[in-house]
């Protein structure tokens, strides 16, 4: 009897939950290590933040999902790892350190702020499940607030939402917001005038959505003006200070509420005992097979490796197909235990939503725009999402928001101060 392998993933996202899948277990040990005990589903967190879904709905427990199916045998460790040392193959959380034979990093990114003074803490962003729900609370601390406003002015100042970035997420969360903006304040808060509400979209190239086709760019514009949302493109953000915005070309902008969706970066980790090659944007430079440069048994997948070619001169985009078949291409030449299967990008397209019967989709040789487009867009996400009991959840909560315009999230629970004691480490 020989002793298997371990292999010591960090990150459940697609990357690791999709090579969980498809490693095999009789060969391997799995430990997967995650800072969250759920998987989650980044597409639809504007949807947490605009109070259209609950984040029950597309997050996922560990410890329940590797019971079953393809998953079953793989180990879950809650922790979030902060060192690897490569002379000794070891990862070290909050909590323990790790032995390895085979490491996989598949920790995804985080919020890049570029360097912008004060912005971190003052912006809300989108990249995890938290960061969306602080956003849905404060935009229904706003509605509370400007609805017991004495002035117009004092309304509009409380109400003043700036999101900086035209992709597809700074895209989505404009399209929710203007939907409340357009249809649910005059139904829901009486004391707020249509007009009290200022949604803005700030790019800083010439069109939204770049990485789609033009007509789709042309397109999402109409429908943010359709929802009112009010577009400025050619702007690039300097600073944010005392609620003002001011912009590369000396225009301001006053908002108390922004919404950052323009910029990523790997997620940090201290390296000992070796030095992996890290390209722009903190990726692991990682070759055809996901072997990261530089060190020994390490492989990264997903949105934290730089794989180029022709191409993609600077590497993969990082969307969850890309990771999704890293994963499967990695496993199977871990499973062979030789390496002849090259990772080939099966590019199936990409889509964005603006609104109900407002979407675009660019796939491959169709194009397809407005009502279409936003059914191939909810199909496309339904099926994502992992378990028959979160998609018939989410399949409910949009076809009753669909018919009302209504939905019973619009609540604001707030965590309490006390106790003190945590058994987290923050
Ligand atoms: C708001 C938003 C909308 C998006 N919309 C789309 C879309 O419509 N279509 C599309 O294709 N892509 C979309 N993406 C991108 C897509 O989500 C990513 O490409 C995909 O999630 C990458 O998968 P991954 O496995 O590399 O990382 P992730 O899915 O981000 O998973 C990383 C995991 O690692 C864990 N982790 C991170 N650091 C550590 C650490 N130090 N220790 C332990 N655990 C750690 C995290 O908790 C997380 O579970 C969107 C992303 C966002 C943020």
């Amino acid at each position: 009897m020989t002793q298997k392998k371990r292999i010591v993933i960090i990150g459940g996202g697609f990357g690791g939950l999709n090579l969980i899948k498809n490693i095999d277990k009789k060969k391997f040990d799995v430990i997967l290590i995650d800072r969250n005990n759920f998987h989650s589903f980044p597409p639809l967190f504007y949807q947490i933040a605009s109070s259209g879904l609950d984040p029950g709905s597309i997050s996922f427990p560990f410890r329940r999902e590797l019971r079953k199916g393809k998953v079953k045998g793989a180990k879950y460790n809650m922790g979030q790892v902060e060192t690897i040392d490569f002379a000794n193959k070891t990862v070290t959380t909050q909590y323990e350190t790790i032995n390895y034979d085979i490491l996989v990093i598949a920790a995804g990114t985080t919020n890049n702020f570029f360097g912008i003074e004060g912005l971190k803490e003052q912006v809300y962003t989108l990249k995890s499940t938290g960061e969306a729900l602080r956003c849905r609370n404060e935009i229904l601390y706003r509605l509370e607030k400007a609805s017991l406003a004495k002035t117009a002015e004092e309304r509009r100042k409380i109400l003043s939402f700036t999101i900086i970035g035209g992709g597809p997420t700074g895209v989505e969360i404009a399209g929710a917001i203007g939907e409340m903006k357009r249809y649910v304040l005059s139904r829901e808060y009486p004391d707020i005038c249509i007009d009290d509400l200022n949604v803005t979209i700030i790019e800083g190239t010439d069109r939204l959505l770049r990485t789609m086709s033009p007509r789709s760019s042309k397109e999402t514009l109409e429908y943010l003006g359709h929802l009112m949302v009010d577009v400025k493109l050619e702007k690039t953000m300097k600073s944010y200070e005392n609620n003002i915005i001011t912009f590369a070309d000396g225009s301001e902008l006053y908002s108390e509420m922004v919404i950052w969706t323009a910029g990523i970066t790997g997620e940090p980790f201290t390296f000992v005992g070796g030095e992996p090659e890290i390209t722009r944007g903190n990726r692991f430079v990682v070759n055809e097979y996901n072997q990261v440069a530089g060190v020994e048994d390490v492989y990264a997948i997903g949105d934290i490796s730089s794989h180029s070619d022709e191409r993609f001169p600077y590497g993969y985009p990082q969307l969850a197909q890309v990771a999704i078949q890293q994963a499967i291409t990695l496993a199977k030449n871990l499973n062979k235990g030789e390496f002849k299967k090259t990772f080939n990008y099966n590019d199936k397209g990409t889509m964005a939503t603006v609104g109900r019967n407002r979407a675009v989709c660019d796939l491959n040789n169709i194009h397809l725009y407005g009502r279409p487009a936003w059914a191939a867009w909810m199909f496309v996400h339904l099926i994502s999402i992992l378990g028959m009991r979160n998609k018939i959840s989410v399949l409910i909560n949009w076809i009753w928001a669909y018919c009302t315009y209504s939905t019973s999230l619009r609540l604001l629970f707030s965590p309490t101060k006390y106790p003190l004691k945590s058994s987290q480490k923050e």
